[in-house]
């Protein structure tokens, strides 16, 4: 059989098979399955682009799928759950450096035969401009989430006016080289703009922003793919980079939803440029707290909980304990109920996928619009390790950084238990007024060793 007719049934499977992939994915019963077909659709992209003819040998091919296996392989088994953002920030950097090299090596390759004004260099272009951009932008996001660099906004005066000229500039020099003829002189400063469009879009955005960010990266680095496609006449990049680019672009629209954010500001990057500066950690105000054994007759008496689990109970790995909580409350005639906040944790869905691991029913997870109205008539609102995510400064303070984003309303339910090691702030790096509320009680302490303890103390009662 022909070749080419090969490459192109395994590029057709595999497109199917990354279809069917994104639909299982967008529901947790379905998304193991997802992430398996997507596995298959990408053995058999990569078989069917092993066979082109212009794959001229396969030793540097194999040494490449060595390497990328050696660092790929153990960062798979050994990165925390936590750190997918991370991670993902990451791969974006690669991939959409990769993008971008491609698309010089290319541009040197065929752009002296190509006529001025030619589609392939405006792809090219398109390429390079959201390869480098992208690069950038995700090497800041990584720096931020990973808290190399400060997660708060870095703003300085004209910011906009400066990005808007860099990005012009950036258009200006690809308009040169698409219209001119022998105008290659121009590609390092074109390179050079775009990297650094890619740093000025994603400094000015506050901590608990970046989700939106990464989800808006994906969509960059699917759409710096999707050209690449056309640049290089590859049906399977041009369906791929799409489906990509369409699905991180979804992604980012529902958490600016949820997040209650201007799609707009994160497109140009004046995203999280709330007021003033966020006012760091705690403040000497005292709290009060009170320990597992005082805590247990409260929760075992409630008639109604309400758990709100956050980046702590991931970090700790406390669901499996916190499943046994809830699975004895219920059991002494308490009613449970879990409160979900779309960016709970390090990336979207994190407290469903915990809880999922641990058997927590589906239905028992509630989500913020739902549980709000039934907070005021709650009995108590344990929260295992959630910030920002029920800071009510976010509702109440219009300078705060993270002003506008909605919350779940824990401060309203009759009595607040937090759990939580000391008084340190969640990723947005601000105080949370609602440790100092008279209905709130601190239980310090990590939340798998508190909840083994709060279980132990409701056993023995
Ligand atoms: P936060 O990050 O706001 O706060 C987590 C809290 O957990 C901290 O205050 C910390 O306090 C506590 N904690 C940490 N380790 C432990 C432990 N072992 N035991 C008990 N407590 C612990 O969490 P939220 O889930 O409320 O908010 C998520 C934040 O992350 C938001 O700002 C969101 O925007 C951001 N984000 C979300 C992403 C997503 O897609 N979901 C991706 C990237 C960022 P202490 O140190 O005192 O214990």
């Amino acid at each position: 059989m022909d070749t080419e007719l090969i490459v192109q049934a395994a590029y057709l499977a595999a497109s199917g098979l990354f279809i069917l992939a994104l639909m299982w994915m967008s529901s947790p019963k379905t998304a193991r399955r997802g992430v398996r077909c997507a596995e298959v659709g990408t053995v058999i992209a990569i078989a069917g682009t092993l066979l082109r003819h212009d794959v001229v040998g396969y030793d540097l091919v194999l040494i490449a799928m060595l390497l990328g296996a050696a660092i790929g392989v153990p960062m798979a088994y050994l990165m925390p759950m936590t750190a997918i953002p991370q991670r993902t920030a990451i791969s974006h950097a690669f991939g959409a450096l990769a993008v971008g090299l491609i698309g010089i090596a290319e541009y040197y390759k065929l752009a002296s035969g190509l006529a001025p004004g030619s589609f392939p260099l405006w792809a090219l272009m398109l390429e390079m401009l959201l390869g480098f951009l992208t690069c950038t932008a995700s090497l800041i996001a990584f720096a931020k989430l990973q808290e190399i660099m400060p997660t708060r906004p870095i703003m300085f005066a004209g910011q906009r006016l400066v990005n808007l000229l860099v990005f012009g500039a950036a258009l200006a020099f690809a308009g040169l080289m698409i219209f001119l003829p022998n105008s290659s002189q121009y590609l390092p400063w074109f390179v050079a703009v775009a990297l650094l469009f890619g740093v000025l879009l994603v400094i000015p955005i506050g901590g608990a922003d970046m989700p939106t960010v990464i989800a808006l990266l994906n969509s960059y680095a699917g759409l710096a793919c999707s050209a690449m496609g056309f640049a290089l006449n590859n049906k399977l990049l041009i369906v791929v980079g799409a489906l990509d680019g369409t699905s991180g672009f979804i992604l980012a629209v529902i958490m600016c939803k949820a997040m209650n954010r201007s799609f707009s500001n994160v497109l140009f990057g004046g995203f999280g440029q709330v007021a003033a500066a966020a006012s760091g950690g705690a403040d000497d105000r005292p709290v009060r707290s009170m320990s597992a054994e005082e805590a247990a007759p409260v929760l075992e008496l409630a008639s109604s909980v309400v758990i709100i689990p956050g980046y702590g109970m991931a970090v700790a790995q406390a669901q499996h304990r916190v499943a046994e909580l809830y699975e004895h409350l219920e059991e002494s005639g308490v009613e449970v109920k879990f409160a979900i906040h779309p960016v709970a944790g390090r990336m979207p869905g994190h407290m469903n996928v915990l809880l999922a691991e641990a058997d927590v029913p589906y239905d028992k997870l509630v989500e913020l619009e739902d549980i709000n109205p039934e907070m005021p008539q709650t009995d108590v609102a344990l929260i295992i390790g959630a910030n920002d995510t029920i800071n009510p400064a976010a509702r109440d303070d219009p300078n705060s950084v993270i002003a506008g984003m909605p919350i779940i309303e824990a401060d309203k339910a009759k009595t607040v238990m937090v759990i939580k090691r000391s008084m340190s702030a969640g990723f947005a790096g601000i105080d949370n007024p609602i440790y100092y509320l008279d209905n709130t009680q601190m239980l310090f302490g990590d939340a798998k060793k508190m909840t083994e303890q709060l279980v132990k103390e409701l056993q023995e009662l």
